[in-house]
């Protein structure tokens, strides 16, 4: 039996940038309505989903807001609602007791500062509780359309695996993408790389013979992974 062994370095080269239009692209052909996953009415409830999402499914996220948003779907609500109800709310998702307690602190100081709105600006947005760079840049693209790049787990992996975007940190891999990705692409180009990580260039087994993305990818493995298929693919961790 053949078994696919993890290679130190996943990708033969970077991408160069026609090889990077063109994977956007034909990932942008496969999914044209690409959006988030997360469910949210508002800018108020996307940045309290997203607050809930670090280390946690969107599908469990929201499963717990649908009853959270139903009982405080304000600021206002969220602190009146407070610590121990929100937290009842979010037990099933990991790390609920810190994100409780970021979720209404957070929703104090847009009271106190922010005249109860989310603001549209990057210091202001992470300087509430609980919200770091990938969480800004998470709501300023999806709430205020920005070309912002939030990098998750999925699209470090896939920046590195395929070339697009090689980075030892997340912010390295941002930068890169940022640079690398044809501006009129950037913004939805975000929730293409999230869905292609989560369904199809997946951590363990990349489903290459079925990646609409299969040219321009420089994944070492990608050419044994497809011929193989999906039957007998063995375990392929690169990240
Ligand atoms: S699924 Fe395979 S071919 Fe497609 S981008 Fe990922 S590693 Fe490359």
């Amino acid at each position: 039996m053949t078994t696919a062994k993890t290679p130190k370095k996943p990708a033969r080269r970077a991408m160069t940038l026609a090889e990077v239009r063109a994977f956007i692209t034909q990932l942008a052909a496969a999914n044209p309505n690409a959006e988030s996953e997360l469910d949210f009415v508002d800018d108020y409830t996307l940045l309290v989903a997203v607050v809930l999402s670090a280390q946690a499914t969107d599908a469990s996220v929201n499963r717990a807001t649908k009853a959270l948003f139903r009982d405080a779907p304000t600021p206002q609500a969220m602190v009146e609602l407070g610590e121990e109800k929100v937290g009842a709310h979010i037990r099933t998702i990991g790390l609920w007791r810190t994100k409780a307690r970021n979720v209404v602190a957070l929703s104090q100081q847009l009271l106190a500062r922010f005249d109860g709105k989310v603001p549209y600006d990057r210091a202001a947005l992470e300087s509430l509780p609980g919200v770091g760079r990938k969480t800004a840049n998470v709501v300023m693209n999806v709430a205020f359309g920005d070309s912002t790049m939030a990098v998750d787990t999925h699209i470090f992996r896939i920046g590195n695996r395929t070339g697009l975007a090689p980075g030892t940190t997340p912010r390295a891999v941002e930068d890169q993408l940022v640079r690398r990705i044809p501006a009129d692409m950037l913004r939805p180009a975000h929730h293409w790389l999230i869905l292609h990580g989560r369904y199809v260039c997946k951590a363990r087994k990349p489903e290459c013979w079925r990646c609409p993305a299969f040219d321009p990818c420089q994944y070492r493995m990608k050419d044994d992974l497809r011929a193989v298929g999906p039957d007998k693919a063995a375990s392929s961790e690169a990240f």
